[in-house]
């Protein structure tokens, strides 16, 4: 498969800058404007001994801190997990941003690097790390030049040994951003996600300890400790705790990086923060959680936008990238992309995967579904792909099979069964 092959370091770093940068386009914040604004005193209070390992995992359990790469599990348990195992540990930051609709990641890469980089680091001193390695996603060259150019930064200024930060680019492979396909890209493998146990944790980087960390989760740390995890962990709607940074795109006014209460309705993201939806497109549905988490009908966009609410509709928020459909789309042609996308970007090495994703796009290319073959199709791909990619690719089919039969009975699609 192409993707396979392509997911290497060393195929990477033959990759030629493609050039389609403009330094002047990203104004970030330079290492002394981030320290005088109270930058990497955290980190130094902490490599210093005023700040205790204990103290830093009690604040991010305060502050109820999850991984916000998707699985939001709680990110001082996977700390302390890793920092437990026997060294020599490795860090690991997934910069590989690659779920379609998602881009916060780059939003704040773009804009205060030095705070990811100080969250990372304190991550790799939590964990008495090795290397921090950093896999970035190869479609973003300018933060590429960004990246580099903070990590001389700080090399230059004594915040990290020279060589301590190793900056690697991903090769656009989707499967990439699963974690331990990430793991075996960056150990020059090809990108293919490992069976668990073992645990990344346990045995991951070159059969190590890692600890796996998104952008964003890192993001937050030295945010928290300034702003304090009660006043983080006091926003929210319904009883939710803390902020989530939505990728917003769509048929909305305004499109972008939105930060808002944990447990808000897409109703009231697109009114209060988009701008409403745009001139002249009415709601049809919305994608709640980018490519694999789903699609759900207008009806269901005043439910809180969280994981537990969201998978009793068969859906999830995953990295929190909302896209919004209006009477304009038509969303068999959207099922289609999704799935043609999922065909594409599967690594190939398990069977309900590789051959059901290409299955299920021939299926629901014809204008007459069967609903039974649809849904045992999904069944046995849910139940027995190693990865995430293939047990989340039939979500879209499925959600149009629960929410949208009127309206694929409009596209004159025969849904039977
Ligand atoms: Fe590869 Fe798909 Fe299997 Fe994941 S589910 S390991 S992407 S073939």
């Amino acid at each position: 498969h192409r993707h396979v092959n392509h997911a290497t370091h060393e195929a990477v770093e033959a990759v030629i800058d493609t050039g389609h940068f403009h330094p002047e386009a990203i104004l970030w914040q330079r290492l002394d404007a981030y320290r005088a604004g109270g930058g990497y005193r955290l980190l130094v209070d902490c490599r210093d001994g005023r700040v205790t390992a204990e103290a830093l995992l009690a604040t991010l359990e305060r502050a109820n801190l999850r991984g916000l790469g998707g699985a939001g599990f709680p990110t001082f348990k996977k700390w302390r997990s890793v920092r437990d195992e026997p060294g020599p540990r490795y860090c690991a930051i997934n910069a590989d941003e690659g779920e379609p609709g998602t881009f916060k990641d780059r939003h704040y890469l773009e804009r205060e690097p030095h705070r990811v980089l100080e969250g990372a680091l304190l991550g790799a001193w939590m964990v008495n790390a090795e290397a921090l390695y950093f896999y970035l996603r190869d479609e973003y060259p300018g933060l590429h030049r960004v990246l580099g150019e903070a990590i001389a930064e700080l090399e230059a200024a004594g915040l990290a040994e020279p060589g301590f930060i190793v900056l690697r680019r991903g090769a656009g492979a989707y499967i990439c951003g699963e974690e331990s396909a990430m793991i075996e890209s960056l150990e020059g493998k090809p990108g293919k996600p490992r069976h668990r146990p073992p645990l990344v944790a346990q045995r991951g980087l070159f059969g190590r300890p890692t600890l796996v960390n998104n952008v964003e989760t890192v993001y937050w740390i030295p945010r928290l400790w300034q702003e304090g995890a009660e006043a983080f962990a006091g926003e929210g709607r319904r009883s939710r705790q803390g902020l989530r940074s939505f990728s917003v795109s769509g048929r909305v006014n305004r499109p972008g990086v939105h930060l808002a209460p944990a447990g808000i309705t897409l109703n009231e993201l697109v009114a209060e923060y988009c701008g409403g939806m745009a001139e002249g497109h009415r709601l049809a549905g919305y994608l709640p959680g980018g490519a694999s988490g789903g699609i759900l009908p207008a009806s269901k966009a005043d439910i809180p936008l969280d994981f537990d609410t969201l998978q009793e509709h068969g859906c999830f928020i995953g990295s929190a990238a909302i896209i919004v459909l209006s009477d304009h789309d038509d969303l068999r042609a959207v099922a289609a992309n999704l799935m043609a996308f999922f065909a594409d970007e599967s690594c190939g090495q398990c069977t309900p995967c590789r051959v059901g994703t290409e299955k299920l796009l021939t299926l629901i290319e014809r204008d007459t579904w069967q609903a039974a073959d649809l849904e045992r199709l999904s069944r046995v791909m849910m139940d027995a792909s190693i990865c995430g990619l293939g047990q989340a690719a039939p979500n879209p089919v499925l959600s149009l099979l629960r929410d949208f039969r009127d309206a694929l009975a409009d596209q004159n699609v025969i849904v039977k069964g």
